[in-house]
């Protein structure tokens, strides 16, 4: 019998990565892609990277600084679920694209390194998910060096995290001893991920023969104290975000991988219902509905075209048939939807709720675009933030600007930057959260449209979007303050600030006027 939505839906399990950079993201990420037979060899997740950053000229900027900028999706089967993890740039200066990504996963694996504990990314990172409730799983990485102690890796989770933790396995052995896990709740262990089923033994002291002699007492001690001790796993604290259930391996050595899948798989929650404007969509409903969370350009010089990132809330999608646009009303055939594997695209010929697909595209989707059977309704919740760094785009060639204009357009559409056009027909500015961004910004307008450029300062420095109740009262606002409104990509104004000091200024004086921080696309 074919497969139900429902059933589908029940079997999907869609999940981002949040790591400080260097903690093992990339090594665990083709680590469950191997287990969970995506890939044939370990490696290929980088081998991948390498190839992409040498075909593709703006992507020297990514290898020379040895950072990751492209934020892609990959696809496995593990145990009966299918399994999507989105990746995340590391770096800050592309936290916007991941903060958007985390808006269409369902849960994320927080990677600890076990001799650094929670570090500055991961802490922000937790904070984002935290404000959307996504249920976290914690893998302590590493182990298989020196690390701190486990029950001190507890502690300073539950304390800077303010987040109850239930230990689900336990580390046999430390650093050159480490082999393998013990599951606390069931008297199981697993070796390295070679071994694909847990093995029933008799509490802790019938495994400590694994160790050296000098560290079987205490690791009988530690471990019967952990099972004694810690906080049982209560499966609806963490989908609420109240409580992480806890991992220790090496994921470059292979020992943990497979209790996270299996705890992926077991724990964390199918596709949710997603928030729209005029109702609630669940997953397992008839009519699919998507919406796009990320654009990507230039992927693979083979195919030069714009990939939309969309993320499946509901329904089924299917290869040819047709959405609608909810920001324009216009049908949009989706003749080609592809599905990432680690080291290929494949067409799609069906995707479920939680799934993701890229649609190729000349420019007609944006992020935070809604794709329907019909229904006009748009998700809610994709966000853009106010960028931190605002600049004018100075042309060498002043003969190029309406080419400049066409391409800055192009950019903005895509997420690299935020473009603003100011009302008083002053030369656009662009905005970045993170300068890296620029960089970025720069290296395209050459590669790709033959356009050098440099930054000039603007004389703003803070942006925000503004709106009033009353329509009179923005009106007053905008005409009063027309040197410093400009519109966003979408036509809303904002207001440019020289500093946070007139900013509060404004906002005291003109009480009627919201001044925000962050935009939800809609
Ligand atoms: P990312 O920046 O978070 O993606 O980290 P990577 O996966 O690139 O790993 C950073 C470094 O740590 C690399 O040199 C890895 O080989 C190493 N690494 C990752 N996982 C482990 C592990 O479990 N044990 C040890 N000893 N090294 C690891």
């Amino acid at each position: 019998m074919p497969e139900t939505i429902a059933e589908a839906v029940a079997r999907r399990r869609t999940f981002a990565i949040i790591a400080h950079p260097d903690a093992g993201k990339t090594t665990l990420t083709e680590k469950l892609l191997l287990f969970g037979g995506a890939i044939q060899l370990a490696g290929e997740v980088k081998a991948k990277k390498d190839r992409i950053q040498t075909r593709s000229d703006w992507m020297k900027i990514e290898r020379e600084r040895g950072i990751s900028v492209v934020t892609s999706v990959m696809t496995f089967e593990y145990g009966g679920n299918v399994f999507n993890i989105l990746d995340t740039p590391g770096h800050e200066d592309f936290a916007d694209d991941t903060y958007r990504t985390l808006t269409a996963v369902d849960a994320a694996v927080m990677v600890i390194d076990a001799a650094k504990g929670i570090e500055p990314r991961t802490l922000k990172l937790f904070e984002v998910c935290r404000m959307r409730d996504i249920p976290i799983i914690t893998f302590v990485n590493k182990m298989d060096r020196e690390s701190r102690d486990p029950f001190e890796i507890l502690d300073e989770v539950e304390e800077k995290l303010a987040l109850d933790t239930a230990p689900i396995t336990w580390p046999i052995g430390r650093s050159k001893t480490f082999c393998g896990s013990y599951h606390l709740a069931d008297n199981t262990v697993r070796g390295s991920d070679t071994e694909v089923t847990v093995t029933p033994v008799n509490g802790p002291q019938s495994v400590a023969d694994r160790l050296p002699e000098n560290e079987r007492a205490a690791f009988i001690e530690e471990t019967e104290l952990a099972i004694e001790a810690c906080r049982p796993f209560d499966r609806q604290a963490f989908l609420e975000g109240h409580m992480t259930p806890v991992f220790f391996g090496s994921a470059l050595r292979n020992y943990g991988v497979r209790d996270l899948i299996e705890a992926l798989g077991e724990f964390a929650p199918p596709p949710r219902d997603q928030v729209a404007d005029i109702r609630k969509v669940h997953a397992a409903e008839d009519r699919m509905t998507a919406f796009v969370f990320k654009i990507q350009a230039n992927m693979d010089p083979n195919h030069r075209d714009r990939i939309a990132f969309a993320r499946v809330c509901s329904g089924k999608l299917e290869r040819g048939m047709k959405a609608r646009l909810s920001r324009t009303g216009k049908q949009l055939g989706l003749t080609a939807p592809q599905f990432f594997f680690a080291s290929q695209r494949q067409l799609a010929d069906t995707a479920y709720a939680g799934d993701v697909v890229g649609i190729p595209n000349h420019g007609t989707l944006r992020i935070g675009d809604t794709l329907t059977e019909g229904e006009p309704l748009v998700f809610q919740g994709v966000p853009n933030f106010s960028p931190e760094i605002l600049r004018r785009v100075r042309l060498e060639d002043a003969m190029k600007a309406k080419k400049l204009k066409e391409a800055l357009q192009q950019m903005a559409e895509e997420g690299v930057v935020q473009l603003f056009s100011p009302e008083d027909g002053s030369p656009a500015i662009v905005g970045v959260v993170g300068a890296l961004q620029l960089d970025v910004l720069k290296e395209r307008l050459a590669a790709e449209y033959g356009l050098p450029v440099s930054f000039e300062m603007s004389r703003f420095s803070v942006c925000r979007w503004i709106a009033a109740d009353q329509p009179a009262e923005l009106e007053k606002f905008l005409s009063t303050h027309r040197g410093d409104i400009a519109r966003d990509l979408d036509g809303d104004p904002v207001y440019l600030a020289q500093d946070g000091f007139s900013l509060r200024y404004e906002s005291e004086r003109y009480p009627a006027i919201r001044m925000a921080a962050i935009k939800e696309y809609h």
